[in-house]
């Protein structure tokens, strides 16, 4: 027999989408004429854009002609959206040659995991997106997890709550090689400021410790002073790599394309350069983003296409402002919802997985228990704003009808 890898026992209970699955599957059973109406798992409703639709379907018949079929490309992803990612995206902050494309922001986590082996040491944001750290756990660089503390005994779990406005206290954290931070926060919501950014660069430039920032929703910024990306802050160049993605802008959650920032200018402690590694990595265990999906993502960052994507972006930020209003009808105390997808409502004295229970059976409305990103997410529910919204509005009226 083959011995399993320890690390994956060390996962509890399975992931937090499976358990919601699980209950919701549950309910239905229990009620068969509802309808369950989801503002959970942050996944994308609305149907592409015709611009990007046109992008893609022109690739895929091109597949189909002499002319137009191409097999294998380079690993990193074409030139021109590599480029076009760089200027139009990033302003030129980064280079097209430090910005390699791939199936996925999380994709990417995973594999940016195996750059840092079993050794490093980790901080995230509590609560945070699950693959910072179950990843970390399968890599092996966490210990075990505490039932007491809902803790890795490996883990540096910086609080984001209310109270600090969601920025870590960073003169209480001890050195991390890495440091884990998403803005705009999925869970939260929460967007650094500028400011704050600069602190969080300045802490890892002295600590030497590397940043994996998570910018998977920066085009739902909507206020020109917050910074859409690490490297609008000086000294970034030398401590952060940027993930992001054409999932949450643009809908191509199915369609699969992300990418990282990998600059030129960061180095491990011997000297040497962290891209080079970065690059080896991805023409070794991934083989390129799809081509037809690349033209999409060209088609996605030329004028219309940007034009098309805040369209959808504005879309889902009209269905924010409605559960934003709901909640503030109800008196619940919430967050986020103005720069990201995502509202982060407070319910004081009371357990996530209760709340979302509640709201399941007696509104049949689906949420996510803040508890499933870490433990300072109990006591807190997410909505996503990720919906039609013809379900919104019935959803907001049905949550109108319970009391907490
Ligand atoms: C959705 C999401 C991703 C995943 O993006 P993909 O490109 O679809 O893999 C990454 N980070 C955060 C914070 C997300 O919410």
């Amino acid at each position: 027999m083959v011995a399993r890898n320890s690390n994956l026992a060390k996962l509890p209970g399975g992931y937090l989408f499976p358990e919601i699955g699980r209950r919701r599957k549950a309910c239905q059973e229990q009620n068969p004429g509802a309808k369950i109406i989801s503002l959970g798992i942050g996944n994308t409703t609305e149907p592409l854009t015709p611009h990007i639709t046109d992008g893609l379907t022109k690739a895929a018949a091109g597949l189909g002609t002499p002319a137009g079929y191409s097999g294998y490309g380079d690993e990193q992803g074409f030139d021109s959206l590599r480029q076009a990612i760089a200027s139009k995206l990033y302003n030129n902050l980064v280079t097209a040659d430090e910005v390699l494309t791939s199936d996925g922001a999380k994709c990417d986590i995973g594999r940016l995991q195996l750059l840092f082996g079993n050794q490093v040491t980790v901080a995230v944001q509590d609560p945070s997106y699950p693959v910072y750290v179950d990843g970390s756990v399968i890599m092996g660089a966490t210990g075990d997890f505490d039932q007491a503390s809902m803790q890795y005994a490996g883990i540096t779990y910086m609080p984001c709550l209310p109270e600090n406005q969601f920025f870590p206290d960073l003169t209480k954290l001890p050195r991390t090689d890495l440091i884990y931070f998403c803005s705009p926060n999925n869970p939260t919501g929460a967007v650094a400021t500028k400011a704050q950014l600069k602190t969080l660069v300045d802490f890892a430039l002295a600590n030497r410790s590397i940043i994996i920032f998570d910018s998977a929703y920066s085009a739902y910024i909507a206020d020109p002073e917050l910074p859409r990306s690490i490297f609008e802050i000086e000294g970034a160049r030398r401590c952060a790599i940027e993930v992001s993605s054409f999932s949450k802008p643009v809908g191509f959650t199915g369609l699969r394309l992300g990418w990282t920032v990998c600059p030129k200018d960061l180095v491990y402690d011997d000297g040497s350069s962290v891209l080079k590694d970065w690059n080896r990595i991805m023409t070794t265990v991934f083989n390129g983003a799809s081509n037809v999906v690349q033209h999409g993502g060209l088609a996605a960052v030329d004028d219309q296409g940007l034009a098309e994507m805040a369209a959808t972006v504005g879309y889902y930020m009209e269905n924010a402002a409605i559960i934003e209003q709901c909640l503030a009808d109800m008196g619940i105390e919430h967050y986020g919802g103005h720069n990201a997808p995502y509202i982060w409502a407070r319910f004081p004295g009371q357990k996530s997985w209760d709340v979302f229970s509640r709201i399941l059976n007696e509104a049949f409305v689906v949420c996510t228990p803040g508890s499933g990103f870490g433990p300072a997410g109990e006591g807190f529910i997410r909505f996503s704003s990720f919906g039609h919204r013809a379900d919104v509005i019935e959803a907001t009226e049905r949550l109108k009808k319970l009391s907490f």
